[in-house]
């Protein structure tokens, strides 16, 4: 009689050890977090204040600095998965900016953002990496920009869809966002080297300020996953816009959070309105 032997799938030995490292990387940083936070809530003397502030910036910069890591290490192994759930894009835009605004505000710099009247608002694809990018840009932007502006806008990625205004669930929407700043400006010799791993331009500004140098490439790899690229444009103390092309689908608009927040122009036909703003220009970049 022939012998028969089970067969078992090997162990997963690639995806255990990764969450076993992101946990014992987490616990430790969230609980000195914690506990700084929870130290700052007593009645302190402001020597002891400034320490403990200062123990709470370098933890918030180990934390983020963790999760490039983790991020970068498990996209260079082919190893991320994007979600793919409905959102609304204006949402996202503006939750990001407002968290943004306070840094952009201190710094006396305006803060602006547009999504062009024919995206869809309702989409279906990973927000969290979406805003991932988008932080990382804009935070560059207000980085390296002492005045001015930094601005956001986002239009449809083809031309002949920039006149299309119905859409049907399901469609396929690749957008452009576009982020420009007035700052300090990339050498044309840098513009590839910052997509790099740990590539920093080395100048007086990057060097005072905190960053990985890992941010862009994350988000290159992040963009090149949802079927876009990353690219930018830059003239050295004249600023930068940074291009970012990604694609997704339409979504129902099934619950509240995804219908627009806004009216349409439509809605203001025939209606007189007064507009006030500093700043007019075209949305499309
Ligand atoms: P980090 O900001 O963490 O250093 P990034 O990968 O996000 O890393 O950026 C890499 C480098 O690219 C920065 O250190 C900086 O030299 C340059 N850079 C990025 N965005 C801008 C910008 N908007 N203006 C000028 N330089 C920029």
């Amino acid at each position: 009689m022939r012998e028969t032997h089970a067969v078992h799938d090997p162990p997963d030995i690639a995806v255990e050890p990764e969450a076993n490292i992101t946990h014992e990387l987490h616990t430790p940083m969230n609980a000195i977090l914690g506990m700084t936070e929870l130290a700052l809530h007593e009645e302190l003397p402001n020597v002891v204040r400034d320490y403990l502030l200062t123990a709470k910036d370098s933890a918030d910069t180990m934390l983020s600095l963790i999760n490039d890591i983790l991020d970068f290490s498990r996209l260079e192994a082919g190893r991320f998965e994007l979600d793919q759930v409905p959102f609304n894009i204006r949402r996202l835009l503006d939750e990001t900016m407002r968290s943004l605004s306070l840094r952009a505000h201190e710094k006396g710099l305006e803060l602006a953002s547009t999504v062009h009247a024919n995206v869809p608002l309702a989409l279906l694809g990973d927000p969290i990496r979406l805003r991932q990018m988008l932080t990382n840009l804009v935070s560059n932007a207000i980085k390296f920009t002492e005045s001015g502006e930094v601005v956001v806008t986002v239009v449809p990625a083809r031309s002949d869809e920039a006149g299309q205004t119905e859409w049907n669930v399901g469609d396929h929407v690749p957008l452009h966002f576009c982020v420009t700043d007035t700052g300090i400006g990339i050498d044309p010799n840098d513009q590839q080297r910052i997509f790099a791993p740990f590539a920093q331009v080395d100048t007086s500004m990057t060097r005072s300020s905190a960053g990985t140098g890992l941010g862009l490439s994350i988000c290159s790899e992040l963009a090149r996953l949802m079927n876009g690229r990353i690219r930018v444009e830059s003239s050295l103390g004249k600023g930068s816009r940074f291009h970012l092309t990604a694609d997704f689908a339409v979504a129902a608009a099934t619950d509240e959070r995804l219908r627009p927040v806004t009216v349409k122009p439509e809605q203001l036909q025939g209606m007189r309105v007064l507009i006030v703003d500093n700043r007019c220009r075209n949305p499309v970049c």
